[in-house]
């Protein structure tokens, strides 16, 4: 069946990122349109996205915005590998330097509004161009407003009666939640404003909503589709998830491996494949360099990307870190973030020879890190899916990991009698349990040639790709489809 498929996020590689949701939303429209489905993306139009590539899209689009009256949005399309990608454009919500927060990390005041209007744009322009969706497919917070309406106002508007809505939870941390009064943004009848439905200790839940209302419910792992039920990970919303645990699937992310291809990579010192290793070796020493590292073969060297966030286990990773850098290893960090792990690993660099560390953004230097690095350290707390442990296993790179979500569905632990296995892995969300863990890495490293061997070839022959996601979550949208 060719469904028709409005898929509508708050980011989307190249035109605006923050995370993985933009790697998401890249990457899965463009394979299901291959599974022979005509999907629309729409994004808001930040300013940060140049305008001079865009279409202008003719007529305007009028969002009821409940006590703001109707505000009128315009649009504007652009075309990204064969996917019709649209965005609306209202320059007072989205007419500013970044996504969702100010230049000091403080969420915008108005982002109930920004993203509630947002929402009801985007099933707007769907309808004045005449796209008429099967699915709505909304993403996190920023679009939870979608599955509520098209449960409760737009049920009885022709236009979208046949429409079912997926929703899928990348980040359960972040749920807008925003003051009572918000709650008229979304135009519906107030009975909605329950701790059943939406309310959350007086506030509005939008993603609490969402899970309410949507037809299914898909997160980005079946193990965190089994940890968000749970108050360990369910951030207030775990009784309410398991209540709709019916309806929830996990559907493990792909990865884009035309970018993500050590043979093919552009951004290291030296192709190579698990069939010749050789090229590795020069990408360590490349990586030494930039870093100011001793340039040695003999070192296990240790690589860490991403943001500098609680979630990432940043702490843990602090924690450890003294005892870490006494291991007879190196270690590189690339991250931005929090600003005390900013300046705490930048003070770590300077003190140890043997650590390097970049602030900032870098996808080159996430790349080089990738192919340069022995071991790549990924201690989350939390982890929906999580994307650089997977880069690593393509690249070589064995992953040392906590195993709680994604990380624990795509890496398996090492057994050093079997020499199966493509990873280290720890449970407890502790500085020794990390470290021991560091320690038998390394330790495996220098001591069990043939067990690393067998692991590295074990890692770089996985695939986590995106076909076999684009073909699960078609089977939900057929399932959505089914019960509505
Ligand atoms: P999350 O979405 O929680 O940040 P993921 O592992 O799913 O974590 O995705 C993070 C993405 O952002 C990866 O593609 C990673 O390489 C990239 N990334 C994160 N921090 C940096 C950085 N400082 N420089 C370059 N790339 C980064």
């Amino acid at each position: 069946m060719r469904l028709n498929i409005l898929f509508c996020a708050s980011e989307m590689t190249p035109f605006a990122k923050t995370g993985g949701l933009a790697d998401v939303a890249a990457a899965l429209p463009k394979h299901l349109a291959r599974l022979g489905h005509k999907v629309m993306v729409v994004l808001p139009r930040y300013y940060i996205i140049d305008k001079s590539k865009l279409t202008f899209v003719k007529g305007n689009i009028g969002v009821d915005m409940g006590p703001l009256g109707t505000l009128w949005a315009g649009a504007f399309k652009s075309e990204y590998e064969g996917i019709e990608v649209y965005f609306i454009d209202y320059e007072r919500y989205f007419g500013r330097a970044n996504l969702y927060t100010d230049d000091n990390g403080f969420s915008y005041p108005d982002n109930d509004q920004r993203f509630i209007f947002f929402s009801k744009a985007a099933l707007e322009l769907a309808r004045s161009i005449g796209f008429v969706p099967d699915i709505v497919h909304a993403n996190d917070w920023h679009t939870a407003a979608q599955p509520i309406l098209l449960n409760t106002k737009l049920r009885s508007d022709p236009y979208f009666a046949r429409t079912a809505s997926v929703y899928t939870i990348h980040n359960l941390q972040h749920q807008g939640v925003f003051s009572k009064e918000a709650f008229a943004y979304l135009g519906i009848e107030a009975k909605h404003f329950n701790p059943l439905e939406m309310e959350a200790l007086g506030a509005l839940n939008l993603m609490k909503g969402a899970i309410y209302h949507a037809d299914k419910i898909t997160t980005v792992s079946k193990k965190y589709a089994q940890e968000i039920q749970t108050p360990e990970f369910g951030f207030g919303l775990d009784a309410h998830i398991k209540a709709h645990a019916y309806k929830l699937y996990g559907i493990l992310n792909g990865v884009d491996y035309e970018e993500w291809n050590p043979a093919t990579d552009p951004y290291i010192a030296q192709n190579y494949d698990v069939e010749d290793l050789s090229g590795k070796k020069v990408c360590k020493r490349d990586l030494q360099r930039i870093f100011g590292l001793e340039e040695r073969q003999d070192i296990p060297l240790i690589g860490y990307v991403g943001r500098f966030a609680q979630q990432k286990g940043i702490e843990l990773i602090a924690g450890a870190l003294h005892d870490m850098a006494h291991l007879g290893v190196q270690m590189v960090f690339l991250g931005s973030g929090e600003k005390w792990a900013e300046g705490f690993f930048s003070d770590v660099a300077s003190y140890y020879p043997n650590i390097g560390t970049y602030i900032g953004y870098s996808n080159e230097l996430a790349h080089k890190i990738e192919a340069g690095s022995d071991l790549f350290l990924m201690p989350s707390i939390f982890e929906p899916c999580g994307l650089n442990q997977i880069y690593s296993l393509r690249y070589g790179t064995l992953p040392i990991v906590r195993a709680v979500g994604g990380l624990d569905d795509t890496i398996e632990n090492f057994d050093p009698l079997t020499k199966s296995g493509d990873g280290f892995k720890f449970y407890d969300a502790t500085k020794e349990a990390l470290f021991g863990t560091v320690k038998w890495a390394v330790d495996t490293w220098m001591g069990d040639k043939e067990g690393v061997a067998a692991m590295i070839d074990t890692a770089m022959r996985q695939r986590f790709s995106w076909e076999r996601s684009a073909k699960e979550y078609e089977k939900v949208y057929c399932d959505a489809l089914e019960v509505l």
